[in-house]
């Protein structure tokens, strides 16, 4: 059996990752709006990742014979001044995510939830993922600057990313 405190920390990152993939739509709702389809297709799977790792803590929990109990959502930013403006928040708010995933890590090891903790080493290696993909793309945008041409290549290019590649969604 869980601990409360790790149960109340898991039920706050299952929160954490459904807030990710609800961000992550409303830009894909942005770019979408704005004729950028394949930077949308990109962050819609970067949407269902997100879903995919709330719902490991969610069935964690059960697992461990604990209720996953659901908290409030809250909306997510709706406009962006550009492409680049948006995976630069994404970038930023995928280094909090690596912030939270590390202070839960941290509470496994006190609480000596050594079955949690097993469960998190996944989602310390994911992060160096997510990290490393939201980072890149921000760079690219960077090199491209106000040249629309490459703006529309690298929004080709990026409408290439399947959903739920690269996730771990198969383990
Ligand atoms: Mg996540």
């Amino acid at each position: 059996m869980m601990s409360q405190r790790m149960q109340d920390a898991f039920n706050e990152q299952i929160k954490n990752e459904f807030y990710s993939s609800y961000i992550y739509l409303s830009m894909a709702a942005w770019l979408d709006h704005g004729n950028l389809p394949g930077m949308a297709t990109w962050m819609r799977a970067q949407a269902q990742e997100e879903a995919v790792h709330a719902m490991k803590l969610f069935d964690h929990l059960l697992d461990r014979g604990a209720q996953p109990v659901l908290q409030p959502i809250p909306q997510p930013p709706v406009t962006f001044s550009g492409a680049l403006e948006a995976f630069e928040q994404a970038h930023r708010h995928e280094q909090e995510v690596t912030r939270s995933i590390n202070e839960l890590y941290g509470l496994s090891l006190e609480e000596r939830d050594f079955a949690g903790r097993v469960l998190l080493d996944w989602f310390i290696s994911e992060q160096v993922e997510e990290e490393k993909t939201s980072g890149l793309v921000v760079e690219q945008l960077r090199m491209v600057g106000d040249d629309r041409l490459g703006l529309l290549l690298l929004d080709r290019e990026l409408g290439q990313r399947k959903a739920g590649a690269g996730d771990g969604a198969a383990d």
